[in-house]
């Protein structure tokens, strides 16, 4: 069994766990926003070097990548998110971040690591420590990749228009995980969708301003924008098949300034979630539609303008390549490999993968206090007693979770790369 070499190659698990911890809560104690990673960036390199690694740096802004080289067999790509988010922490933890920083408008603010990309460096670095260590287990050629701007949606673009392409070669498949708020200890994926694809817009609609008393002199831009935030909702009611999913939300509208003042324009902000290209292209199109109509409905005197950011791309596990990351789990890890549940979140990692048209298997990793989160089970309350990631309280407990996170890479890379029969 394949599971032999990972137990094997995790033999270097007990004596590398102090140096896990350990540059986990530095991480975590110094988080960095998105597009600055660079000092965990130095850190991911310097230890890829000790361990043998062919290090690039720099691809996409803090992105790189470390290779590694051990005769025949496939070539798979390991990837760890190395951003942090603009939140101020509330964990209580003795290594809790204090870290302020500048963002991208200038504005200070305070860091922290509330998504666990920190669990995602510390265990990918030592997993690929690891797997340098005990070489004679497997076969084949190792891509680590620590890839910066997770959270904006733009960092594996960032890698790719740098020339990614030609650091990693011809690879032949891809794994990455997220810590998650599921108890500690279990190890999760699943074929097909795994996180949704995320689109927002903003849609500008324009009208003709007036004196409030004088609706003819006017287009009402807030009636209108009405008509269209109602019109909306019938895309996933009436234009989604119930075996498909999608969900719509017009999270801000804003127009006019006074009662007695009529606007000329109206502002509606949206965000997509689909699993599936077909869908998302499908309602993406149906929201031009509609505003464009409603905007005729309205003798609007002008087009709307339409404008589409913070854009993720759906996360669609290749089938044979999940089996067999499944089969491996379950095998190492027991019952506490599980089925993941489908996650209304998205992630970019795909772009990566797609980009060099390979299949990916991704799963998920338990992060909760499996005490906490069985009390809370019991009491109907997980979703208001656990936090989960992005909550100013997400504390991933140190252990199962670097172990499993650690485990998980190692048994999922043996899977492909083993050299046991
Ligand atoms: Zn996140
Ligand atoms: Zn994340």
């Amino acid at each position: 069994m394949s599971t032999t070499a990972a137990h094997r190659v995790l033999t270097g698990l007990d004596d590398a766990r102090d140096d896990l911890e350990a540059f986990y809560r530095d991480l975590h104690e110094h988080p960095e926003l998105s597009h600055q990673e660079t000092e965990t960036a130095a850190k991911v390199a310097d230890r890829l070097r000790s361990a043998g690694y062919d290090v690039t740096t720099g691809i996409g802004g803090p992105g790189v990548v470390g290779i590694l080289h051990n005769g025949d067999g496939p070539r798979l790509l390991l990837r760890a998110d190395m951003d942090a988010l603009p939140v101020k922490e509330a964990t209580g933890l003795d290594y809790a971040s204090t870290v302020t920083a500048t963002d991208e408008s200038g504005e200070a603010t305070p860091v922290m690591h509330a998504c666990g990309h920190d669990v995602h460096v510390a265990c990918l670095a030592t997993a690929a420590t690891l797997l340098a260590d005990a070489k004679d287990q497997w076969s084949g050629t190792l891509v680590a990749l620590f890839q910066p701007a997770e959270e904006v949606g733009d960092g594996a673009r960032g890698m790719l228009d740098d020339d990614l392409r030609s650091v990693v070669g011809a690879v032949d498949v891809a794994h990455a995980q997220h810590v998650l708020a599921l108890p500690a200890g279990i190890v999760g994926t699943r074929p097909g969708s795994v996180f949704s694809a995320a689109d927002s817009m903003r849609v500008t609609v324009h009208g003709r301003g007036a004196h409030g008393s004088m609706p003819q002199a006017a287009v009402d831009p807030v009636v209108l924008a009405s008509m269209i935030v109602i019109r909306l909702q019938t895309i996933v009611s009436r234009e989604i098949a119930p075996t498909e999913s999608a969900v719509l939300t017009v999270g801000s509208i804003r127009a006019g300034s006074k009662s007695n003042v009529i606007g000329d324009n109206a502002v509606i902000e949206l965000n997509v979630r689909t699993y599936d290209d077909a869908t998302r292209q499908h309602v993406l199109d149906a929201i031009k539609r509609i505003v464009t109509a409603e905007c005729m409905a309205s003798d609007s005197p002008k087009e709307p303008e339409f404008e589409l950011y913070d854009r993720f791309p759906p996360t669609i596990n290749d089938t044979d390549t999940t089996d067999k990351v499944s089969a491996a789990f379950a095998d190492f890890f027991g019952d506490d490999a599980q089925e993941l549940p489908l996650q209304s979140a998205s992630e970019d990692f795909s772009d990566i993968p797609t980009a060099l048209k390979i299949p990916y298997s991704y799963w998920g990793l338990g992060g909760i206090d499996p005490k906490a989160y069985a009390a809370a089970e019991k009491a109907g309350r997980v979703s208001a007693d656990i936090p989960v990631n992005h909550s100013p309280y997400f504390a991933p407990v140190i252990q199962p979770t670097l172990d499993r996170g650690v485990e998980a890479l190692v048994v999922a890379a043996i899977a492909q790369l083993g050299t046991d029969s």
